[in-house]
């Protein structure tokens, strides 16, 4: 197999350029990290746990008409995408008081919000991704107003679908992160759902007893991150509970 050309190397996964114009594929790492990368770990089978999860995801929102970039699965640890702009926001939408919202405004974890809250911080590692209001993606060229409107229905959309599904299978969803990025057809752009979702970038407590299935177990030290996101995946049908999670030998 031709080496094939990276195009970017992520905390969580690796693009490199897809078999055809306007494609990529999309490889997921194991390495966690948290804190701004201050805390990094590998755990083996996160990656073939997300790719399946993100595919399970977006395909979900496909079939309900949120126009996202995946396109296909190709293996264990890699999806091809479509090839996006991406908008340099990170999109954080939150049902229950959680995280930084809780640290920054004093309210107790688990608090239902009287409304989902959408907030956008500004994607730049070295800052630490800030909190950012429309003023500043305005002012400085981020996004258009248009923009802004697409991504909050956007947002809310997914938001709608994901809490359905998780509410399926005894799960809450607490806040998630998504990423959109521009597509380009003839004159015309558009923004999809880009990056992943998975329980990487949300928030996932078990409705009866509280435990939490996602990153957070890595970030506070709660147990085994791999046994939380098998339990999700278990849970949504995406992979078989005896279903072997092993490290691929294919990489580029
Ligand atoms: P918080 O602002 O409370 O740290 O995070 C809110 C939600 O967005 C959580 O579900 C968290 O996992 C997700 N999130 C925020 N920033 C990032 C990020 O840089 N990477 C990922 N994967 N998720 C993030």
């Amino acid at each position: 197999m031709a080496r094939r050309k990276k195009i970017y190397e992520g905390k969580a996964k690796i693009l490199y350029e897809g078999p055809e114009p306007g494609t990529i594929v999309q490889y997921f790492k194991d390495d966690a990290t948290a804190f701004n990368a201050e805390k990094k770990a590998v755990i083996e089978g996160k990656g073939v746990l997300n790719n399946r999860l993100s595919e399970f995801f977006m395909t979900g929102l496909g079939q309900i008409g949120v126009p996202n970039h995946f396109i296909k699965r190709l293996n264990m640890r890699e999806q091809l995408v479509r090839t996006v702009e991406i908008v340099p926001l990170e999109i954080i939408v939150r049902n229950y008081a959680a995280g930084t919202m809780s640290k920054r405004l004093g309210i107790d974890e688990g608090t239902q919000l009287p409304r989902p809250i959408v907030e956008y911080c500004y994607k730049d590692d070295a800052l630490g991704d800030p909190l950012v209001t429309e003023e500043h993606i305005a002012a400085f060229g981020w996004a258009s107003q248009q923009d802004m409107d697409d991504i909050l229905s956007l947002a809310l959309r997914v938001n709608d679908f994901l809490s359905g599904v998780m509410l399926a299978v005894g799960i809450r969803l607490v806040d998630f992160k998504i990423e959109v990025g521009r597509v380009f057809d003839g004159d015309f752009q558009r923004l999809i759902v880009a990056d992943e979702i998975s329980p990487d970038s949300c928030r996932l407590w078990d409705m009866e007893t509280g435990q939490k299935l996602d990153k957070d177990v890595f970030r506070r030290d709660l147990g085994d991150l791999k046994d939380a996101y098998t339990e999700v995946a278990r849970r949504l049908g995406v992979m078989p509970k005896t279903a072997p999670v092993t490290k691929p030998t294919l990489i580029n």
